[in-house]
């Protein structure tokens, strides 16, 4: 981080930024030059809020140099996170697909889609328990019942689960869930993620609706402070001017987080296109891509879903994606 000065700054000024800086383990360097002063911060600078120096008098303006995530950075961690889920592995290279329904429905349901998208190589199973409805009318998932239909859906096959939580007070019925989902609506809930980052078990982070990768990374890093490092980023879409699709899938998240961050990259083409017919090229491109694996949305009767039924593949559509994305791994841009 360099912070520029404002011209005839007054020394004692510069000498309580020094000793606020100095506080916090950081060395200042000060160059003076005839036009300008500029005082150089080295150490870890991602503790150091850039708007109380800016807020300063006689300060004229500050530039991160570094990014300020740390954790998750892979200047600091240069060798992919790989991260184990009963059997499946996730980054690094190896590709995992997440398949399953929007929401738990029935016992009948969910252990019907498991075994399906199992049988196709799906690795992981998903399926709601809570979700986050943009109705309060609508559907809100069969909650703590949702939770221990999944778990017998994982007895029955063998599948780890992963299953979104909208509230820290539901961590206790997430115990034996494999993964921990955290939906694009809650990116940003800083008291959920932190609690996330005291447990040592993967989350599954989506981003934000409206959100840039680094706030993504930065809420990586909520998670990461806490102690977890076992997390997954996920682009599931974001909100543009386009209405066609229900979201704009950011293929370029893919290399772009690969670039700034060690942690694995996964693509959500259902939530992205909100289409079933969009969803299989949106996954081909994402493995072609270098994304690290998917989370799709499969259901056995789509028509009559619960939620999500439109962007919801057969489990027939399924199996047909699943030997299409076997052929592009080999091509895949890594
Ligand atoms: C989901 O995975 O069912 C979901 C609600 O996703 P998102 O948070 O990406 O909208
Ligand atoms: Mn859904």
């Amino acid at each position: 981080m360099v912070v520029l000065l404002k011209k005839n700054a007054p020394q004692q000024q510069l000498d309580s930024l020094t000793a606020w800086l100095q506080s916090m383990d950081i060395t200042p360097h000060i160059s003076v030059g005839s036009h300008q002063t500029i005082v150089g911060l080295v150490g870890d600078t991602s503790k150091v809020d850039m708007d109380v120096i800016r807020a300063m008098d006689i300060v004229e303006d500050v530039k991160r140099i570094q990014e300020p995530f740390k954790n998750a950075n892979r200047k600091f961690h240069p060798e992919d996170t790989v991260i184990e889920v009963g059997g499946a592995r996730i980054g690094g290279g190896n590709f995992c697909v997440m398949a399953g329904p929007c929401s738990v429905e029935s016992e009948e349901q969910i252990v019907e889609v498991a075994k399906a998208v199992k049988q196709s190589g799906a690795q992981v199973l998903r399926g709601g328990a809570f979700k986050p409805r943009t109705s309060p009318y609508a559907f809100q998932g069969l909650q703590g019942d949702g939770i221990k239909l999944l778990l017998l859906a994982k007895q029955e096959t063998g599948l780890p689960i992963v299953s979104e939580i909208m509230d820290a007070s539901h961590i206790p019925l997430f115990e034996d869930v494999d993964i921990i989902q955290v939906g694009a609506r809650n990116m940003q809930n800083f008291t959920l993620l932190k609690e996330l980052g005291k447990l040592r078990k993967p989350v599954l982070l989506k981003r934000g609706l409206a959100n840039t990768l680094q706030e993504l990374l930065m809420s990586a890093e909520y998670i990461m402070a806490g102690g977890n490092e076992q997390v997954i980023l996920c682009e599931r879409g974001i909100r543009t001017f386009e209405t066609y699709t229900r979201n704009t899938l950011d293929l370029s998240a893919i290399p772009v987080l690969h670039s700034l961050s060690h942690l694995p990259v996964i693509i959500d083409p259902s939530h992205a296109t909100g289409q079933s017919k969009l969803v299989p090229p949106m996954a081909l491109a994402s493995a072609a891509a270098g994304a690290d694996g998917l989370i799709i949305e499969v259901h056995n009767d789509p028509a009559h879903a619960l939620c999500d039924g439109p962007q919801s593949l057969t489990p027939e559509d399924f199996h047909t994606l699943m030997q299409k994305v076997g052929g592009i791994l080999p091509y895949a841009f890594r």
